[in-house]
């Protein structure tokens, strides 16, 4: 078959070379278009170029080299996935190169015998491409066809086919040739890459001659547009910041810049005017020829949107839109930085009782009155100053270029919007703050101290009745170190087992005899002595370490209780003080129980001593005393008259005494009124069908007085003192 193509004339050989040069360029544009600058395949190219010097060479040899070089011309047609077909019409010569047998898998005779063969084996769906070229080369132009072609083994190729048809003067077609190459794995690796293209979630683009040549799916989609047309050849300064598109424009031609590459966070605006956050990477390429920009980006809006909201949570609170702690600290640093002469207030504002609120009326509650609690602090403040919070019920608020008379009116006027009750759920709410003061520069130069100081004055106006304000001064924080060791001591006095308990008895005013004992607490610091319960309990009380403090007396009351009876003593109730923070505890009853079952005392030689305080939250109060009732415990309201209750409450608990303080009981002797309240309390009580106890007998005449007002029962220093265990033992009977 070689024979054959040394039948290949000049002309046809010049046909050839162009059919090849045309094909190179068209290749190399074909793949400029679709982005695919990378896939040309350089093995082809090469191969092609070698043909070129050949047939150069080839032109300006003798007949034996000319003879060598054509052999060596066939091989490489022999071995190249490339095929010429060539037809002169005139005289009906086919020349076909041996390579249409590496890409059809027929043999070259095949195409001799059939001349239609070539045509039966396109894929029948690339059929009607033919028709097409067949149009467009009988007009004598060259038109390069891609189509599929099944070879002899069923494998199905792309074949690139480029056709050049020679005509006469006349423009009768008189010579027909066919360059055929292989393509399928460009073709297939173009496909992939532009379904990556078109597929992609991002936008990619290209951008020259201040035009967009080329933009995806995703591109048209991030700026509104229904249709690639909208886009492709117009210019986008409707959608991009001009100064955006001149940076992209001015980077254009830095090819050799290894920093060209260039990355943009913008708005950018959609086709109907909408603005989104774009963040886009550009990079100069060359695109059909000239400068041009690829452009790949996305719409980072929602990112944007997570972000501002990050940055506003770190200093904003979310629950009432203030400035947070952060964004105070920082503010009063700038404020503090650029101070000279001037005078600032700190107030630190904390609520009154807010956290039995909160826990007996649930957070929803709660966090409903923070909201207004905030709306009226700002309300009194009226743009003044900053006011922020700090967590839980305390607000901070900064009141710049402010002597003390101005901070002071403006510490009344917040006051004053806590006058009326708030409005929560339909339900109202007293609610008060304590404000405590510190004074920049006097109290502290520097934002920690000021706002410590501030916190220290208010615990004195917590102190001071609660509702007012207080400003700093340094005797304050001697007393706050007291209450901060004190703290620290409590955390460690149980377990050191610093803590013990003295016993007062009850007495039955008529027989004198003892009726029941009051576990009192008491606490032998190993330095500073006996501590007063008045001086931790309060702080124990704060801190929520009355819960641990609490069962641990609980259980050693039961306990010593239980060994008296053991012991042959006459069968009494030990009362045990209980503060409303165990009441609030969820497992309160659960380990009142548990401690009975371990004990095992029998519930009615319990009395628990609750203050008027449960009365705050009564549906929770008349639950758990329900409940404690239902085990057979005892329960006595101790310090009755102080508090907020009023008799008619008391009605609706499952209360066995009340137990008149002290108060009441010294206003026997020393007051004008000559115990006119302990009647009343003492007929109100027996009619609610209440024991009536009374608290701090210290003389005779009370007992007398008691007596005659049928008050039998009493507590006080006249009969005997808290004592320790081994003095009570001596006052009790036995059985
Ligand atoms: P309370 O429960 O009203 O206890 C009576 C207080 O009055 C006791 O003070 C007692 O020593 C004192 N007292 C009794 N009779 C007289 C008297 O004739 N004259 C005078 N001047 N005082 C008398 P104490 O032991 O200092 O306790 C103070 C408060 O501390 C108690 O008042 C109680 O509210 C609380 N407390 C004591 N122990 C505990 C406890 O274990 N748990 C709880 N939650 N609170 C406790
Ligand atoms: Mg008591
Ligand atoms: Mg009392």
């Amino acid at each position: 078959m070689n024979n054959k193509t040394d039948m290949l004339n000049s002309r046809s050989l010049t046909l050839i070379v162009m059919a090849i040069l045309i094909e190179l360029v068209a290749t190399f544009l074909f793949l400029h278009n679709r982005l695919a600058l990378a896939l040309v395949n350089t093995t082809f190219t090469l191969v092609i170029l070698l043909i070129v010097i050949l047939l150069l060479k080839f032109s300006n040899k003798n007949s034996n080299e000319l003879r060598k070089d054509r052999q060596r011309l066939d091989h490489i047609f022999d071995t190249l996935d490339v095929a010429i077909w060539s037809h002169d019409l005139k005289t009906n010569t086919l020349l076909i190169t041996p390579g249409i047998e590496n890409l059809y898998g027929y043999s070259l005779e095949k195409f001799y015998q059939d001349s239609t063969l070539w045509k039966k084996v396109i894929h029948p769906e690339d059929l009607k491409v033919l028709e097409e070229r067949e149009r467009i080369l009988s007009l004598g132009k060259t038109v390069t066809s891609i189509y599929r072609i099944i070879r002899s083994d069923g494998e199905v190729r792309w074949i690139q086919d480029r056709g050049i048809p020679t005509v006469d003067e006349r423009g009768s077609l008189i010579d027909f040739c066919s360059v055929l190459f292989d393509i399928t794995n460009r073709k297939e690796s173009e496909d992939r890459y532009r379904t990556l293209v078109e597929m992609s979630p991002d936008i990619i683009a290209v951008y020259s001659r201040g035009r967009i040549d080329y933009i995806n799916e995703a591109g048209c989609k991030l700026f509104g547009a229904s249709n690639q047309k909208d886009l492709i050849g117009k210019p986008p300064s409707k959608l991009i910041h001009p100064n955006i598109l001149r940076e992209i424009k001015d980077n254009e031609l830095d090819l050799d810049d290894s920093k060209s590459m260039m990355r943009f966070e913008f708005q950018a605006n959609r086709l109907n005017g909408e603005s989104i956050e774009v963040e886009m990477t550009t990079m100069p390429i060359f695109y059909e020829g000239r400068a041009a920009t690829q452009i790949v980006g996305r719409d980072i809006s929602d990112r944007k949107r997570a972000e501002h909201t990050i940055q506003h949570m770190a200093y904003y609170d979310v629950l009432t839109g203030l400035p947070n702690r952060n964004k105070f600290r920082k503010h009063l640093n700038e404020v503090l930085s650029q101070s000279t002469n001037q005078k600032h207030a700190i107030l630190f504002l904390d609520l009154d009782r807010f956290k039995i609120i909160n826990d007996t009326k649930g957070h929803t509650v709660g966090d409903q009155l923070l909201q207004s609690v905030a709306k009226r602090i700002e309300s009194a403040i009226n743009n003044k100053g900053m006011v922020s919070r700090q967590g839980g019920d305390e607000f901070i608020i900064l009141l710049e270029n402010k002597d003390t008379e101005k901070v002071i009116e403006v510490a009344k006027s917040i006051l004053r919007e806590f006058a009326t009750p708030f409005d929560v759920d339909h339900l109202e709410f007293f609610v008060t703050p304590s404000i405590g003061i510190s004074m920049y520069p006097a109290d502290g130069e520097d934002e920690e101290t000021l706002i410590k100081n501030a916190d220290t004055a208010m615990y004195l106006a917590k102190e001071r009745g609660k509702n007012n304000y207080q400003f700093y001064s340094s005797k304050l924080a001697e007393l706050a170190t007291q209450k901060m060791d004190i703290e620290k001591w409590l955390r460690r006095a149980l377990e050191k087992d610093e803590l013990k308990i003295n016993y007062q008895p009850q007495i039955d005013l008529e027989t004198n005899e003892i009726i029941g004992v009051e576990a009192l607490l008491r606490w032998h610091h190993p330095e500073k002595g006996m501590i007063s319960p008045a001086d931790f309990i309060p702080l124990a009380e704060e801190t929520g370490l009355i819960v641990p403090i609490g069962k641990w007396i609980l259980k050693e009351a039961c306990l010593q209780n239980k060994k008296w009876q053991e012991e042959g003593f006459k069968p009494i109730p030990i009362a045990v003080n209980i503060s409303v923070r165990q009441i609030q505890d969820e497992e309160f009853i659960e380990s009142v129980t548990r401690i009975l079952d371990e004990v095992g005392l029998k519930p009615n030689l319990l009395d628990l001593e609750i203050t008027e305080s449960i009365m705050q939250d009564i549906e929770k109060s008349t639950n758990v005393l329900n409940q404690l009732k239902k085990i057979g415990l005892k329960i006595s309201i101790d310090d009755f008259g102080t508090g907020y209750s009023s008799l008619s409450y008391l009605k609706h608990l499952p209360i066995d005494s009340i137990k008149i303080d002290k108060s009441f009981v010294d206003d026997i002797i020393n007051h004008s009124t000559k115990g006119e309240m302990v009647k009343t309390i003492i007929d109100m009580g027996h009619n609610l069908n209440f024991n009536v106890i009374a608290e701090g007998i210290e003389k005779k005449e009370q007992v007398e007085f008691l007596k005659q007002n049928q008050c039998n029962i009493g507590q006080g220093y006249f009969y005997s003192k808290p004592i320790p265990v081994n003095d009570l033992e001596k006052l009790l009977s036995r059985v």
